[in-house]
């Protein structure tokens, strides 16, 4: 190939990677000019369902009459068809699925995959032209041909089927247990942002219109239901009650009935069905003398043994809590019933719907929470797929006070359990996912939404109400739910009231906290003055949010509220310690600048303590010391040493690590070690930058020869993770510039004194890395792009017959998985790879390592001493095993024998399981290279790998080639196939923060 074409194509694709990089992905922002409280839709339902068990089927018609408040004439009505989301891989579900990992539902068959059949709309009898969504089949738009005037209503007329599936999210049956939920073609909400479409997600739920429903369901006489709505047969009830602790359904399977079901205001209607459901009933009176009834469905699976002899009565004490407290704490529970079905949901904890949840677990903080729910959603109807913080944030919020499993407060001192919100969420910068609190549900990061929207925005709400108080806290609640009940509250409108009741500015708060970045508040001096102390406290963050000081001498503490800008306050007294954000409520992105002594030299560092690895404390700097017993080489031998970091989570600003060890055949010390400075940055578009500063030496032996040398590697490194615009990419840039220099030593004999002199050569090398992560859970794949600068010299620096070089290297690695029945994982892995020289010199002063290569990479070819290899100085068939050792995530064929191209190559890797969720797979790989024999030459070999990947690295693979090409056979080499083996290991996985970027990822 042409080498400046392939440069070409080259640059191309990196000019691609930065225009996409750069491409805002942001939708522009409808400015609404009217306002959300003036109108809103009604959209009442009509529905008639006969459910068919055995064939898992719904049939169905539906009647919905659609009052077109706004102020404009619509033509047009989008609606949701949700069941379509289950049909195959591509649906937004499908997508999802695919990208955070659900391989259950990837690898599900068709009998497990749902769907609306027979799907048609008529107005007055007449059919209506409607259409699916370009990219969504869950989103339908129907063409009204005579436009729905503002204030006039219409009635559409709609049969449709639907086929349930397995229960893989909210809808569908699992355990004889059918949980019709999302099942009916509803409207969108058309609001002042206009037609609220999207598809169905995991991560992300609803937005509906309020309306009145009439729901008549058909089922078979044995099935128990629970519903949304008031049943209105009373024979049903009476038998409904016979069916608790001993009673039993003896009711015929044959049979049918007809239960109807009836309810005004409400913005959804779900219904459970099961003949396996026990039922406990507790009427509750609510603080304001109504009566609510409250029933919970049970199925014996689903039940502890307490609750088999309790007859679950710990639910309906649940709901009656949930009931109480959220209406005294928010507004009166408007509806009659309040049911919770303890069943088995996939993945969440529960799952609410108007009057009625269902909960995975039985636990009573789950039931509060999704029973709370409906206040948050279903009353106070939010848009939840936009802003998951108005309904999933707020109610985690009140379910955590209303729980008796209260949540512990965190105070300076304490440990940080793993769970705890802070520590969670303090993980997210340190792994460069920070998200703000409020975006759409769907950019989260599956591992954020749970710690962001359950996590760290409720323990924000802590904040608001300590530093509004609970009752004026409490007055801002009830005028939002008086004022916003039914309707539909948009951010602004809660922002409203609570400034109104509150009669103060909480810009800081809905579009600090919540919209914005981390605060950070650091207590910069502690100065003794006349009678107390001056304490400077700095702002680092980029607005500012009132924030405590807290003083304390051994059991006395002090508390007071700074504004929340630079300051210096005087503090009375003798205190011994201060701290800032002393609760903890604050979420901060460092904590390690809150603490401070009023006494010694070094009053504003946290407290170093040394000793083995244990959880973060505040206030302390934990160094953790290891001893290392795992390392060896060829060279040193077996290395017993020491591991010493002050690595945490949450990260520090400098982190450490060295590992000093004593080659036991080398009789020489070795080691490497690791300063590091981490930004977190909170704003511009970088997420997190690594300066770092990187050391080692080892023993080393490139010739073979009876001696012993020693390499020694310098390398700074700046790594620049940028922002993540879609949660599963992510892009790093990497600035390496590595020094080496290997000093000889020679020995003839054991025991011969060694002369070790001036470094004998020398390498500089500069490499420049783009790296793509796709961090899609079942289909992963990686784009790098690569430019290595270097030379290489004896003795002195700017000798002119130094060797110097540019190279460029490409590599596109991609998973592609298969459907297999055991949903293991199953599939084809390639990598496509080219590498070629952009400029030599002097040439023949090297032996070739840094040529395109072949064969595998391997010890020899690592010539920025970069990776831990057990044997550097590797060449093919003399002897050692360690000699089959290739890089671990390298080009080239997965071949022992040092073949290497004379100017550029290019090439795949190819792979395939043989059986799923076993790693045996077959390889297949090829290579074209100019060699000094021809312009290009094809070299290939296949065989079998043993091999397994974390996310879309190799963490180890051993390889055993069977077949090649004559020309990978390296001339003189041995046919015995086995000479042929070779492995890769990737140590570095083993680096704690890889460790944990691997986990989260
Ligand atoms: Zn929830």
């Amino acid at each position: 190939m042409d080498n400046l074409r392939f440069i070409g194509i080259l640059a191309a694709c990196f000019v691609a990677e930065f225009l996409q990089l750069l491409s805002s992905q942001s939708l522009p922002v409808q400015k609404h000019l009217e306002r959300q409280s003036d109108w809103q839709q009604k959209v009442d339902h009509t529905i008639t369902a006969l459910l068919e068990p055995g064939s898992r089927r719904i049939i169905a018609t539906e009647k919905v009459t659609y009052t077109n408040n706004s102020p404009t004439a619509l033509s047009e009505i989008w609606f949701h068809v949700w069941p379509n989301a289950f049909k195959n891989n591509e649906t937004g579900y499908g997508v999802e699925a695919k990208i955070n990992g659900n391989a259950k539902y990837f690898n599900a068959q068709k009998t497990d995959r749902g769907w609306v059949e027979g799907l048609d709309f008529k107005i007055n009898g007449i059919k209506q032209k409607w259409s699916y969504h370009p990219k969504y089949n869950d989103i339908v738009k129907l063409e009204v041909v005579n436009a729905i005037e503002s204030g006039s209503s219409i009635e559409i007329e709609i049969p449709f089927t639907v086929k349930l599936p397995w229960l893989f999210s909210r809808m569908g049956v699992n355990e004889n247990i059918f949980a019709v939920t999302q099942w009916y073609p509803k409207p969108a909400v058309y609001d002042v942002n206009g037609w609220n479409v999207f598809p169905y997600k995991d991560q992300g739920e609803y937005y509906s219109e309020f309306g009145d429903y009439k729901v008549s369901l058909t089922v078979p006489s044995d099935f128990v239901v629970g519903a949304t709505g008031k049943l209105l047969d009373t024979a049903e009830w009476n038998w409904m009650a016979t069916l608790i602790g001993e009673g039993k359904n003896e009711r015929s399977k044959s049979d049918v009935k007809i239960l109807e079901y009836s309810q005004k205001n409400i913005p959804d209607f779900a219904w459970f069905a099961s003949p396996d459901f026990r039922v406990t009933m507790k009427d509750v009176s609510l603080p304001d003398g109504r009566i609510v009834k409250t029933l919970a469905f049970l199925k014996s699976k689903y039940e502890s043994k307490k609750m088999q002899k309790t007859n679950g009565v710990e639910i309906t004490d649940a709901i009656e809590t949930a009931l109480k407290y959220y209406s005294s704490r928010v507004g009166n529970y408007p509806y009659d019933y309040c049911s919770v079905v303890i069943g088995p949901l996939q993945g969440a904890g529960g799952m609410e719907y108007p009057m009625i949840t269902i909960c995975g677990d039985a636990s009573e903080g789950t039931i509060i929470h999704e029973v709370g729910h409906n206040w948050f959603q279903c009353v106070l109807g939010s848009q939840e797929r936009d802003h998951p913080w108005m309904d999933e944030s707020i109610n985690t919020f009140f379910h955590t006070q209303a729980s008796t499993e209260k949540e512990k407060e965190f105070s300076p001192g304490d440990k940080v359990d793993a769970n705890s919100a802070l520590l969670q969420f303090r993980l997210t910068h340190d792994i460069g996912l920070f998200q703000t609190g409020n975006l759409v549900s769907g950019a989260y990061h599956p591992f954020n939404y749970g710690t962001i929207v359950y996590g760290a925005n409720p323990r924000r709400f802590y904040y608001l109400q300590e530093y509004l108080g609970k009752k004026i806290f409490d007055s801002c609640m009830h005028l939002y739910f008086i004022r916003w009940q039914f309707k539909h509250p948009l951010p602004e409108d809660i922002q409203l009231v609570f400034e109104l009741v509150s009669k103060r500015k909480l810009d800081w708060f809905f579009e600090g906290l919540i919209s914005g970045s981390t605060p950070d508040y650091a207590i910069q001096k502690i100065k003794k003055a006349k009678d107390g102390y001056l304490v400077t406290v700095k702002n680092k963050g980029l607005y500012a949010v009132p924030v405590k000081l807290g003083s304390r001498r051994s059991t006395v503490k002090n508390e007071i509220w700074l504004n929340g800008n630079d300051t210096t306050v005087f503090v009375a007294g003798k205190p011994e310690q201060f701290s800032l954000n002393p609760s903890g409520y604050l979420l901060e992105s460092n904590y390690s600048n809150n603490d401070a002594s009023a006494k010694g030299i070094l009053k504003t560092w946290d407290k170093i303590a040394i000793g083995f690895p244990n959880l973060y404390k505040r206030g302390t700097q934990r160094i953790w010391f290891i001893p290392n017993v795992f390392s060896s080489n060829a060279y040193d031998g077996f290395m017993p040493g020491l591991v010493l970091t002050n690595f945490n989570v949450p990260r520090r600003n400098w982190e450490f690590w060295a590992v000093p060890m004593y080659g036991v055949k080398s009789k020489q010390f070795t080691g490497m070690a690791n300063v590091q400075r981490n930004i977190f940055h909170k704003k511009g578009p970088l997420s997190i930058t690594e300066i770092s500063m990187r050391f080692a030496t080892f023993g080393f032996n490139p010739d073979n020869v009876n001696r012993l040398n020693s390499f020694y590697h310098y390398a700074p490194v700046v790594s620049f993770y940028l922002k993540r615009k879609k949660y599963w990419i992510q892009n790093i840039v990497e600035v390496e510039y590595d020094k080496n220099r290997i000093t000889k030593s020679y020995w003839v004999a054991p025991g011969d004194i060694r002369n070790r002199y001036s470094p004998d050569l020398q390498n500089d090398l500069l490499r420049i890395a783009f790296t793509k992560n796709v961090y899609r859970k079942i289909s992963p794949g990686k784009f790098i792009l690569q430019l290595d600068m270097g030379r290489n010299y004896a003795n002195k620096i700017g000798n002119d017959s130094a060797y110097q070089f540019a190279k460029a290297t490409l590599i596109v690695d991609k998973f592609i998985p298969y459907k297999n029945k055991q949903k293991k994982t199953f599939g084809f892995y390639v990598k496509g790879f080219a590498e070629t020289f952009i400029h030599q010199k002097n040439q023949g002063n090297t032996s070739g390592v840094y040529n395109p290569v072949v064969s595998g990479a391997n010890g020899g070819n690592d010539y920025g001493y970069r990776q831990t290899m057990f044997k550097r100085s590797a060449t093919f068939n003399n002897g050692s095993v360690w000699n089959n050792q290739l890089l671990p995530n390298g080009i080239g064929m997965r071949m022992v024998p040092n073949i290497m191209a004379k100017s550029w190559c290019a090439g795949v890797n190819a792979q395939t399981h043989l059986f799923p969720g076993i790693d045996l797979q077959v390889f297949g790989d090829a290579v074209v290279a100019n060699t000094n024999a021809k312009a290009s030459e094809l070299f290939y070999t296949a065989g079998i790998t043993y091999s397994q990947r974390i996310g879309n690295n190799v963490f180890y693979e051993l390889s055993l080639p069977l077949v090649y090409s004559s020309n990978a056979q390296a001339g003189t080499s041995p046919k015995e196939f086995y000479k042929y083996m070779n492995f890769r290991i990737s140590l570095n996985m083993y680096k704690p923060t890889q460790l944990i970027r691997n986990i989260y990822q």
